[in-house]
């Protein structure tokens, strides 16, 4: 018979998990088994729809046989089975589907250990398998096949015969070695304890033959003999983890879940293990993950909670449950209110799963609140993470989110050198102090250095550092929180000034009419208005946007939306109280000529300050020169 070859990927995870002196080995059972599992709920998932199956629920079920003489284990399902074609596909390449992220960590690390922490499926029976063969039928189908590898050089396929459809997973376990007894895993003590260790929750029976003792019917009480009988065992409690009551569950039990199951083997920061009542009752086990995935900000990421109903999966991704603005969310929602043979179409119309997704978001919501109440740490090593998806969910469909979310931002505090959340800022405000105050920017050393910050911390106001381009959107999607406004300091108004400083301001404005004209006339269309400004603190001038958008929002916009990016109008705000600006003044009337080079010196240093590139250094830098001599 002809040999096939692995593909050439497949090929190097294999040699490396024969090869490899391996501490974890004994994983190979649990990946059986959770593949038998697999393949009988799917099996039980199509016979809601497809009657012509017959199956009896009741008979669904994991068996494993010991051939010890022979050293032969092997584990068999009576679920949906491989067609050949599904056999060379499924078994000729390794690192699909959920070993996916295995294949992304194994690239970042030579640690042989992270095996252990990943699903990596069917190959991993060959860590103590010599030789595997899969006999397989595939449900409503009349021909049965046999899948024969030794590993190393590839496999074969025939035609078999089977009675009923299913699977099974033949081991020829390896010859014992000083170090290694792989006959071990044909001892009925420690295949209970893999089952119990890894299994447990499997939700079909999983079943072995065991060895009992009796005491011999007729043998006398006082001189009691035994003998020796063999029966049938189930070994796992099967019930799923979240069916459990969560004083039963250890949180090992409940991490060593998440791992499994979610393929992240950085602890979940928080366990969500709720159920409710009522007029739809669910379980729910969620978990709020320590770290993003690798592409969580990207459109390959898919949001969504594993839907079971009454035991059997119906979806293994179902968007519907968890809001955009949670999707770092991950975890398993279980109801026998939803109806199995449901279409996927109908369930997104479906009022009950409606109910369960606004139960959760609730539910989410109180978690990270109580969190960020209670403890603070991990609150932040979560907003490290998630807090982005957050902001984002604030300004998603003009603010239709903001009440799961506004409550759990955070942002930098400049007065306290921390993150602090809104509700914070607003009860923190000093007596007087009216609105909330946010510069942004693109980064908070740059941003403590803004006159308007100097300004404002010397009143004891504080000021919140926007350092994400997110950000600017947050106040004008919110436009109040607590009924406080928010104010961008680098474009509006601060509205410190009372009505007779205005009057005061005005004056002043009024009576050095000719010099700002002259600025003006200096710089050309470099800005689009000069003026004064009471905000400056100990800064001479300051570049600042016109009316509405930021410059910070201008290069965003320009990098992101091109085609709608417009420039920002440049104002060139002067500070009348400041020396320089009084020094050009004076100059103006003396020597017009070097007041011209005076004004552009300082609307280059406003620009420079404001984070923009000038746009000619070269001129900027001659004009220097030029003034020094
Ligand atoms: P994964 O389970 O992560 O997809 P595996 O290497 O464990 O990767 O298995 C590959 C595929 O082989 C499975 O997705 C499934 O389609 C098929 N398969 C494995 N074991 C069985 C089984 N007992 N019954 C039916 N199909 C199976």
């Amino acid at each position: 018979m002809e040999k096939m070859q692995f593909k050439a990927e497949s090929q190097r995870l294999l040699d490396l998990m024969i090869n490899s002196i391996y501490t974890h080995r004994e994983i190979f059972l649990r990946e059986i088994i959770s593949n038998a599992s697999d393949a009988i709920d799917k099996l039980a998932y199509q016979a809601l729809t497809d009657s012509s199956l017959n199956v009896n629920k009741d008979e669904l079920k994991i068996t494993i046989t010991r051939a010890k003489d022979a050293r032969i284990l092997t584990v068999s399902d009576n679920g949906i089975g491989m067609t050949r074609e599904e056999m060379e596909e499924n078994l000729g390449t390794i690192c699909k589907s959920g070993s996916l992220s295995f294949k992304q960590a194994m690239e970042k690390s030579d640690d042989i250990d992270i095996i252990g922490q990943f699903g990596v499926g069917f190959y991993s029976a060959f860590m103590v398998a010599s030789s595997v063969t899969v006999i397989s039928k595939k449900a409503g189908q009349e021909d049965a096949w046999k899948w024969v590898s030794d590993g190393a050089d590839g496999y074969t396929i025939e035609k078999c015969e089977r009675e009923y459809c299913g699977t099974d997973v033949i081991m020829t376990l390896k010859p014992d070695t000083d170090d290694e007894k792989y006959s071990e895993y044909l001892d009925e003590y420690e295949i209970r304890s893999l089952v119990k260790k890894y299994s447990d929750y499997i939700r079909y029976p999983i079943v072995m033959e065991v060895e009992k003792s009796r005491k011999k019917e007729d043998s006398p009480e006082d001189k009691p003999e035994y003998e020796t009988y063999t029966e049938l065992e189930t070994l796992n409690s099967m019930v799923p983890i979240w069916q459990r009551s969560k004083k039963d569950v250890t949180d090992e039990e409940y991490e060593t879940f998440y791992r499994e199951k979610f393929f992240d083997y950085n602890k979940p920061l928080r366990i969500i293990h709720t159920s409710a009542e009522g007029s739809v009752s669910f379980k729910a086990l969620l978990y709020i993950p320590s770290k993003a995935p690798y592409d969580f900000y990207t459109k390959d990421f898919k949001r969504g909670l594993q839907l079971y109903s009454s035991g059997v999966m119906i979806m293994e991704n179902c968007e519907d449950l968890l809001p955009e603005h949670f999707r770092f969310v991950r975890g398993i929602v279980d109801s026998q209110d939803l109806s199995l043979n449901i279409s996927r179409e109908m369930l997104q119309h479906n009022r009950q799963l409606t109910v369960i997704a606004r139960n959760i978001e609730k539910k989410i919501k109180s978690e990270l609140k109580a969190m960020l109440e209670n403890d603070r740490e991990k609150y932040e090593e979560f907003y490290n993470a998630f807090g982005l998806q957050l902001k984002y969910g604030t300004v998603s469909e003009y603010g239709a989110h903001k009440e799961s979310c506004q409550d759990l931002l955070l942002y930098y505090s400049h007065k306290q050198g921390k993150l602090i959340s809104l509700k914070e800022y607003v009860e923190a405000m000093p007596e007087g102090q009216e609105k909330i105050y946010f510069a942004p920017g693109e980064n908070r050393e740059h941003l403590s250095k803004l006159p308007q910050v100097e300004l404002l911390a010397n009143k004891g106001y504080d000021v919140l550092l926007f350092t994400e381009e997110v950000d600017e959107f947050v106040p004008q999607t919110l436009m109040t929180y607590m009924e406080k406004k928010f104010c961008n300091i680098t474009t509006e108004d601060l509205g410190l000034q009372s009505d007779e400083e205005k009057k005061q301001a005005e004056e002043k404005a009024e009576e050095l009419k000719g010099f700002i004209t002259f600025v003006k006339e200096s710089l050309g269309d470099q800005v689009k208005e000069v003026r004064l400004s009471q905000n400056l603190g100990s800064y001479p001038a300051a570049m600042v946007p016109e009316a509405g958008m930021s410059f910070e929002m201008e290069k965003y916009m320009k990098r992101v939306n091109p085609e709608f990016a417009y420039p920002v109008g440049r104002v060139l705000e002067l500070n009348p109280e400041h020396e320089a600006v009084q020094t050009l003044q004076r100059v103006m009337t003396e020597d017009p000529v070097l007041a011209k080079d005076y004004a552009q010196l300082l609307c280059c240093q406003a620009q420079l300050m404001a984070q923009l590139p000038l746009d000619d250094p070269f001129a900027y830098s001659e004009l220097v020169c030029k003034l020094m001599k």
